[in-house]
């Protein structure tokens, strides 16, 4: 059986777009009902807020982008939508909009589909389990890599059930993306490097693995040659590659889905030390040498062009209850493991083995 696969339906893109949000909006609110905004914290105060379309009765919810959404705060924000008015009085808002990097985007997802399926977040972690269609919404990305804009889910940390697990439906994906470039220009470099570096990563396990497809691989080709373009340039943030930074992201984003080893090893360290998505990847890439050779030795180059450094010791010294978890919190992604090393995954990934890459960050 083949895939049906589903893409984002509408995309403006081009440099100054956000312009364009209000005209978006208009023809959703002619159904009634608010808009309401998920906005990046970053931007609380920042001329971007000043800019949004806002009308009578319209929410603007702060998304603290410093910890991945977690599925209590999900419910807490789906709670305080439904309590503003005018939705209290009955009147369903008439589309969700997030601004912002993956955490704002994806929490824009999940509130959109919880506002209309009954229950908690945590019950829709997991595959196919949104039953109706979520309320209208629309992604404005601030910051390139994730691929949060038209990916399938959304991802949601579930703390006491140590569980990371994205809403994996169609219906979780945007009906709108409004691309802008100008919107990546206050991005810390850093930050820039390791988010832009996690659509690399989609790639090029997409493209060591053994499930494969091939407009899939088509994608994943040219998203990983826009990404050595853009990070062996002289300025990974220069007009143009923001604009091409922005643009790999989104063609990296249509091809995720089937990762490899560093997806694993980087939750490892997202479950068990809190560190990033973007630079956990970055860090696993950086021990996984004999694995990906070429990625390996194009990352180091990007690095090293872009004079970003990798934090260093961040696994020394930790207690053998932390190692266990790193190790747990890796091997237990048993699909994309398989993906990149066949079903006997664990004869290469031994305990040893896998705890040795950890201490050598
Ligand atoms: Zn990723």
């Amino acid at each position: 059986m083949y895939r049906n696969t589903k893409n984002v339906p509408y995309y403006v893109f081009g440099r100054g777009a956000f312009a364009q949000l209000g005209d978006l909006l208009r023809p959703r609110r002619e159904h009634g009902g608010p808009a309401v905004f998920f906005l990046d914290h970053f931007f609380r105060g920042h001329e971007v807020e000043g800019r949004l379309p806002l009308e009578k009765g319209d929410q603007v919810h702060y998304v603290d982008s410093s910890e991945e959404p977690e599925v209590t705060r999900i419910d807490a924000f789906t709670a305080a939508v439904r309590a503003a008015a005018p939705v209290a009085d009955g009147v369903p808002p008439c589309c969700v909009i997030g601004i912002g990097g993956g955490a704002a985007l994806d929490t824009a997802k999940a509130v959109a589909n919880l506002l209309t399926n009954p229950g908690r977040a945590e019950d829709y972690q997991g595959w196919e389990l949104v039953r109706h269609p979520a309320v209208y919404k629309i992604g404005v990305p601030t910051l390139s890599g994730t691929g949060a804009e038209c990916s399938r889910t959304c991802v949601l940390t579930n703390i006491p059930k140590r569980l990371k697990l994205g809403m994996n439906s169609d219906y979780t994906m945007y009906d709108q993306l409004l691309l802008d470039p100008e919107l990546t220009r206050t991005v810390p470099r850093d930050q820039y490097f390791f988010t832009g570096m996690d659509t690399f990563m989609h790639c090029i396990e997409t493209l060591h693995g053994s499930f494969r497809d091939a407009i899939v691989d088509a994608l994943s080709v040219r998203a990983v040659d826009m990404c050595a373009e853009i990070f062996l340039s002289d300025d990974m943030m220069s007009d143009d590659n923001r604009e091409k930074m922005m643009i790999a992201s989104y063609v990296g984003g249509m091809a995720a889905g089937n990762v490899g080893v560093v997806h694993p090893l980087s939750a490892g360290l997202g479950v068990a030390l809190h560190v990033h998505h973007g630079l956990a990847n970055c860090l696993a890439l950086n021990v996984l040498e004999d694995i990906y050779p070429e990625a390996h030795r194009q990352f180091r180059a990007m690095l090293e062009r872009q004079g970003v450094a990798l934090p260093e010791g961040i696994c020394r010294d930790l207690s053998p209850e932390q190692y266990e978890e790193l190790y747990a919190g890796s091997i237990v992604h048993e699909k994309p493991l398989t993906n990149a090393l066949g079903p006997d995954f664990r004869k290469i990934l031994t305990r040893e083995n896998v705890l040795e890459r950890f201490r050598r960050m």
